[in-house]
């Protein structure tokens, strides 16, 4: 039997397909090239290139391949872009879900696991966050997630399916061995911007407020490793597999690092100056994100290991190695 992993060929897709493999877990990647690539992908992977909403293909694909799981990855991912293009928001991530959801229920395929993030829950009250803190996105991108999740729950209770959904904070790094990572294009994460910087490609990084209410003034987030990230996906399959529930889960590691802080631990693990401008606030940015993420340490068995000195060495050899990402 085959795992669907729909995006497997974007950042996080392309890493949960080498752990999916590495476990003798056949697997069949679904992806549009809109943002994935390719290369990131062993040439013998099982590659569709097309769109999840085309419901016709998703019939193709599940008449086909005997598919017993998915795992979607497929989304738009940017905060920033997403208050200035909702509705691409609501259109690729929230449609895409019910036409994927629809043909699970077609093809009576009962499991997923979901790439959900911390934006569900917007400005928490308080950190670290829980699961059952009020979910009030503070932009169209968090709100779409919060929707798909919804979508999943009910379907569950109507048909019987079973969902894992993992509310990621914010991931980092690259495989150990620097063969694939990050390469979004225009690039608009923090840690492979700052690399940027270090690689001579930037003149500095910005950093997006200074007055928030936090010790530096600069933002805080909670940063997951890549590793640490998939392995969350191969317990929350496995967990589905073995008859366990249905749940959403936060992938953080209960720490906070303020963007000053990741620039400072950048300059450590580079041995470069990495000159900072201060600039304005980025639209729909919370101050704070920090999960508690005891819940899937106890019912997933997840332990995240990676700290972020380490997220960023790992990004470091992957950027180092591929100055123009996949093109190099
Ligand atoms: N950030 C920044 N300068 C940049 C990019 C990001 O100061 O050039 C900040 C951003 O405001 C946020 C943090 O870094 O507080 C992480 O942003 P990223 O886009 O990497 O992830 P997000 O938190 O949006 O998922």
């Amino acid at each position: 039997m085959a795992i669907l992993i729909c995006g497997g060929a974007g950042y996080i897709g392309s890493h949960a397909v080498r752990a999916m493999r590495a476990l003798g877990r056949e697997v069949l990647v679904l992806d549009n090239l809109q943002s994935g690539h390719r290369q990131a992908l062993a040439d013998d992977v099982a590659f569709v290139r097309g769109d999840m909403r085309d419901a016709a293909l998703l019939d193709d694909l599940f008449a086909r391949h005997r598919v017993d799981g998915v795992l979607h990855f497929a989304a738009n991912s940017l905060v920033g872009e997403s208050m200035q293009l909702p509705l691409k928001y609501f259109g690729n991530n929230v449609h895409g879900m019910q036409v994927l959801l629809e043909a699970m229920i077609r093809h009576g395929v009962g499991r997923i696991v979901f790439s959900s993030s911390a934006a569900v829950y917007g400005e928490p009250e308080s950190v670290p966050i829980e699961e059952d803190a009020p979910l009030r996105p503070g932009n169209p991108y968090g709100e779409s997630k919060r929707i798909m999740e919804s979508m999943m729950r009910w379907t569950a209770e109507a048909h019987g399916l079973r969902y894992v959904s993992l509310r990621y904070f914010n991931v980092g790094g690259a495989a150990a061995d620097g063969s694939i990572g990050e390469d979004h294009r225009p690039e608009s994460h923090l840690i492979p911007l700052i690399l940027q910087v270090a690689l001579g490609k930037r003149p500095h990084i910005t950093i997006f407020g200074d007055d928030y209410a936090t010790p530096d003034g600069t933002c805080i987030r909670d940063y997951v490793g890549i590793d640490d990230l998939v392995a969350a996906h191969v317990l929350a399959l496995r967990h589905l597999e073995n008859g366990g529930e249905s749940g959403m889960f936060n992938l953080g590691s209960e720490k906070g690092f303020s963007v000053r802080e990741m620039v400072e631990t950048a300059r450590r693990v580079t041995g470069h100056v990495l000159p900072v401008v201060m600039g304005a606030r980025r639209a729909g940015d919370p101050a704070r994100l920090v999960a508690s993420s005891q819940r899937a340490r106890a019912t997933l068995g997840w332990q995240p290991r990676q700290g972020v000195e380490e997220i960023i060495a790992s990004a470091w050899r992957w950027h180092r190695a591929h100055p123009d990402g996949f093109d190099a």
